[in-house]
């Protein structure tokens, strides 16, 4: 998908890309530091490009998960903690804490790129970080912003400032479906969390991160062709969507996890329960990084689970405090549990009963390991993009349970477009049985996981040596050495 100046400048980015060095800058929050770490790893494996990766950091306490080791070109430069307290207060949502979070840490990223030499000759940023495009024009440089999500999420996002301008009322009011030229239509009860409520402050938020987005020389987002193939047509060929999104979008994913974890590699305790369950008879149970359920819904999950009868393995957190957040859990960065916590939120006897078939695993699991293993059938997840791709390169269908951010438009499409999962109910506490029959559709059903499969297939045809993701990644180098020109 890259430009017409990508053949003209093709040969010097044979003789020049290896000498590349390029700055890439994450927002906090582990769905955004993972991608943002496995683009650079791919950047320095597949391409030789030296890399700096700049995190922002939280002043949460941060653990860190299994990371994948990275490549000796990537360079991890973990900036000052960020203070927001002063700017924030209990109800100011994670979206506005994440740009409030950039936008502090801008001149500690300033400072960073002043120092490096060789300077960059680009910069990437999340999504999240696109505040970073006034560091770019500071210092001249070619700058791309990454979105570690879908094809769809990213049209919307750009497209967000034109829906802002031309419907009256909530989004969520509306009779008809909103309409994203080119792109499936998105239900007003599926609209990602900051747009539901068009007077809170992360609404403004999210518009002002829309109208940044064509500011940038490309955009890079982690999907790839044949999983989104409408929306990628709709950036190249509609007419009303290039007129907002005027920059070339390269499908150069799907990266993840997966490629880096081998299945059961741990050999830990949990691994070699795993080793003990028969071929796909295990659902994973997991909201991510941050999600978190209130006690209600905790105990519905609980008795669904015991209902289906089917093995689980279950990544649970303590309840939300009333009134507490779905993403109560979102700045914890891969924080584990301290040991002999006790899980006495979890209905009385229900580890007693289900001890021959579930283990429950309190706050983070190795996930990538877990679902890559042969005794995984299913994933109930709260549909953050990359857990979505981790279940499509291991092959699982999903129960999809989305929770908060754009989670409700990727459960939609994992279940409506890609034919890989099944959704629960929108609203409210999902009950028991409504669980016990989704889990079993799930790990019981045939097309869905045929269809896994086929997808699992054209993910790992993509990411091959010389497939489509070093293809449009090589159209970025390319652009990227012309500018330098
Ligand atoms: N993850 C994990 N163990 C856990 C929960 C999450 O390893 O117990 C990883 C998961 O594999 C994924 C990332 O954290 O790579 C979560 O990203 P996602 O986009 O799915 O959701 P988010 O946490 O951003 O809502």
């Amino acid at each position: 998908m890259g430009t017409d100046s990508d053949t003209v400048v093709s040969s010097s980015y044979d003789d020049l890309h290896h000498s590349l060095n390029v700055a890439v800058l994450s927002s906090p929050g582990m769905g955004h530091f993972i991608p943002a770490l496995l683009l650079a790893n791919r950047l320095a494996a597949h391409h030789r490009v030296r890399v700096t990766l700049f995190l922002v950091a939280t002043s949460a306490a941060a653990g860190r998960p299994n990371l994948p080791p990275h490549d000796p070109l990537v360079r991890i430069l973990t900036l000052p903690p960020v203070d927001i307290s002063h700017l924030v207060n209990p109800s100011t949502q994670v979206f506005t804490k994440l740009c409030l979070m950039v936008r502090q840490a801008l001149p500690a990223v300033r400072a960073a790129v002043a120092a490096m030499d060789p300077r960059p000759d680009a910069l990437i940023a999340t999504h999240f970080a696109y505040q970073a495009l006034e560091i770019a024009a500071e210092f001249g440089l070619p700058k791309y912003v990454y979105f570690p999500s879908s094809a769809w999420f990213t049209a919307l996002t750009a497209y967000l400032p034109v829906l802002d301008r031309e419907i009256a009322g909530e989004y969520v009011d509306q009779a008809a479906a909103l309409r994203i030229p080119g792109c499936k239509p998105l239900r007003t009860g599926d609209v990602v969390q900051p747009m539901m409520n068009r007077k809170e402050e992360q609404h403004e938020d999210y518009v002002r991160m829309g109208k940044n987005i064509p500011l940038f020389d490309g955009i890079l987002c982690n999907s790839w062709q044949d999983l989104e193939p409408e929306t990628f047509r709709a950036f190249k060929e509609n007419e009303a969507l290039k007129s907002v999104v005027k920059i070339p979008v390269y499908p150069i994913g799907p990266l993840s996890l997966c490629s880096h974890v081998e299945p059961g590699g741990s050999g830990s305790e949990l691994m070699t329960w795993l080793d003990r369950q028969p071929s796909e008879s295990v659902v994973y149970v997991s909201f991510g990084s941050g999600g978190v359920l209130s006690a209600d819904q905790i105990t519905e999950l609980a008795w669904g689970l015991e209902l289906s009868r089917q093995r689980f393995l279950w990544v649970v957190r303590p309840p939300a405090d009333n009134g507490g957040h779905v993403d109560g859990a979102f700045f914890n960065m891969g924080k584990a549990a301290a040991g002999g916590l006790e899980l006495d939120y979890l209905p009385d006897g229900f580890s007693a009963r289900t001890r021959d078939r579930g283990v429950v695993v309190p706050e983070w699991a190795p996930q990538v390991e877990i679902l890559k293993h042969p005794g995984v059938g299913g994933f109930l997840s709260h549909c953050g993009w990359n857990s979505c791709l981790e279940s499509v390169m291991s092959g699982a269908p999903m129960v999809a349970w989305p929770l908060y951010a754009e989670q409700r438009m990727n459960a939609a499409f994992m279940a409506e477009e890609a034919g890989v999962a099944v959704r629960v109910t929108a609203e409210g506490v999902v009950g028991r049985w409504e669980i016990e029959e989704k889990v079993r559709a799930v790990m019981e059903g045939k097309t869905m996981r045929e269809k896994a499969k086929q997808l699992q297939k054209s993910a790992a045809d993509g990411l091959r040596r010389g497939g489509a993701s070093e293809a449009a990644m090589r159209s970025v180098l390319a652009r990227i050495v012309g500018q330098k020109m």
